[in-house]
């Protein structure tokens, strides 16, 4: 199986090799090195940075239309990739085949959607008291703008980012995720063939401290997007507004599943189950604390740890598998130590609660149940294949104990009582709320979370609120 060739992405050329540090690249299903990145120099991200401000002064004035055309040019390009781009997010990320096709087609959706909604960045003529006056409000591109997106969806992050820059009339340099780059610069590949002029889009990789650091105090800088964890984001948040520059922040979560007694508790199993342990649980939306009423508490349960029993853990290239590797050998240790410490605290591992020996970052598929609430697994986000079972009497007890941490992304709601879902819909301390389905991180919907979740949305029609200035102008005719 071969894995793409790497390369960074400036100025409308794709660029390797040169001396320049290279970083080994794992599968994490086998521990072996696959790939090589190359690294930015300083003078590949001035160089970057000079390409995006000067591509930006035609882009900016771009027509609609033009940027509408690419953004669908690279649509159906990436549906028609989508195989190839897939078995390279497998291979250096882990996640099953399936999803990892099934990313770069749902996502492709998101080009798309920017590709219409860029037609309508509509300013406004406010009423003015002299006839003689006309006031208007226009819609602006921000600027070059500094992206940097994980390896947890490596084509669905950078492509949201990407697209938001480029229909808005930005330009863009996105550091993707290093340890698995492969979609980023099939990403870049999609825009180029797309016929995107050179320099509006450029791809870099390195230390991520090193490059974000650089972009973020360049000058030519105007805007900063991040999705990762909450202390990264807190941080370049910061080093952002010091130099009084945007940014959109879309960071960790841990998101309460409320199981109301009144639910259809097989319809919450079926759902749940491949949905807490889709890409091994490394997703910001991933649910981990489920609180069930307890009328239904044992028979949740019961059903939950049976179907997690039956998921099959493998290499995601080999067929049938529903649940790949870690995607670094890192998180292993981490998942690890949230079980050891809820063991210590004497919760009861229900089903897995270890890595599975052998080569390669696998873990098992982990139910765990009587956890009591300082248990770390309950506090913070454990980006990995755990579920936490915890019993509760009152909806009013439990909207308390679901709205008790910093976090605020993701949450979900199973019950037949409209009065539970209103509750609990306007009561949760979340930027969505999904009841009795799964019905987030469409490209028409709002993506994003509050408190130490983040601030700003992506997709639906807030998705380019971040990347434009309002400029107020009066004029006496
Ligand atoms: P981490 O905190 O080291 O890194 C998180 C992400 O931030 C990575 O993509 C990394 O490359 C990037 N990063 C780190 N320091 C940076 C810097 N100074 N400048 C720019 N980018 C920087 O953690 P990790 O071990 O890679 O991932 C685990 C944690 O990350 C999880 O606990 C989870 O909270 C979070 N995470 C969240 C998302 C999400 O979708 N919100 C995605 C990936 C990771």
């Amino acid at each position: 199986m071969t894995y793409p060739q790497l390369s960074l992405y400036i100025d409308g050329e794709f660029i390797q090799g040169g001396g320049r540090k290279e970083q080994d690249i794992l599968n994490p299903a086998t521990n072996e090195v696959i790939g090589q990145l190359p690294h930015a120099t300083k003078e590949d991200l001035d160089r970057a940075l000079a390409a995006a401000a000067r591509a930006f002064e035609s882009w900016k004035k771009s027509s609609p239309m033009e940027r509408s055309k690419i953004l669908r040019k690279v649509a159906e390009l990436a549906r028609e990739r989508a195989q190839d781009i897939g078995r390279g997010i497998t291979m250096d990320q882990g996640k099953p085949l399936a999803e990892s096709t099934g990313e770069v087609v749902a996502c492709s959706e998101h080009a798309e959607w920017h590709a219409e909604e860029c037609r309508r960045i509509y300013g406004r003529v406010i009423p003015s008291r002299n006839h003689a006056v006309r006031q208007t409000v226009l819609r602006e591109p921000v600027g070059v703008v500094a992206a940097f997106s994980p390896w947890n969806f490596p084509f669905n992050q950078a492509i949201r980012k990407i697209s938001a820059a480029v229909g808005a009339g930005c330009t863009i340099i996105l550091k993707g995720p290093e340890d698995a780059p492969s979609a980023v610069v099939a990403i870049a590949k999609l825009f180029h063939d797309a016929g995107l002029p050179k320099g509006v889009l450029n791809i870099v990789w390195g230390v991520p401290a090193e490059v974000s650091d650089h972009l973020i105090a360049s000058p030519v800088v105007r805007k900063i997007t991040f999705t990762g964890s909450t202390a990264v984001g807190k941080m370049l948040a910061a080093k952002a507004s010091a130099l009084m520059k945007r940014s959109t922040m879309e960071l960790g979560g841990h998101a309460p599943v409320i199981v109301c007694d009144d639910a259809d508790v097989d319809l919450a199993i079926k759902l749940m189950v491949p949905y807490k342990f889709r890409n091994a649980g490394q997703v910001c939306v991933s649910p981990t604390r489920f609180y069930v009423q307890e009328g239904v508490y044992d028979r949740f349960v019961a059903g939950f740890v049976e179907k997690t029993q039956a998921l099959k853990v493998g290499d995601g290239l080999a067929e049938g598998t529903q649940m790949g590797p870690l995607a670094q050998a890192r998180r292993v240790g981490a998942v690890a130590g949230f079980i050891d410490d809820a063991r210590e605290r004497g919760a009861s591992v229900l089903v897995g609660g270890a890595p599975i020996p052998g080569s390669g970052n696998f873990f098992a598929p982990t139910v765990i149940a009587d956890l009591p609430d300082n248990a770390r697994l309950l506090n913070e986000e454990p980006f990995g294949p755990v579920a936490g079972m915890i019993r509760f009497k009152s909806v009013d007890e439990v909207l308390a104990r679901a709205n008790s941490l910093p976090y605020g992304l993701a949450s979900y709601v199973f019950t037949q009582s409209n009065r539970n879902a209103h509750v609990l819909s306007t009561g949760l301390a979340a930027g969505m709320v999904s009841i009795n389905h799964l019905g987030l991180a469409l490209a028409e919907t709002p993506f994003g979370g509050i408190n130490d979740s983040g601030m700003g949305s992506e997709g639906g029609i807030e998705t380019f609120d971040g990347y434009l200035n309002t400029k107020f102008v009066s004029q006496l005719n």
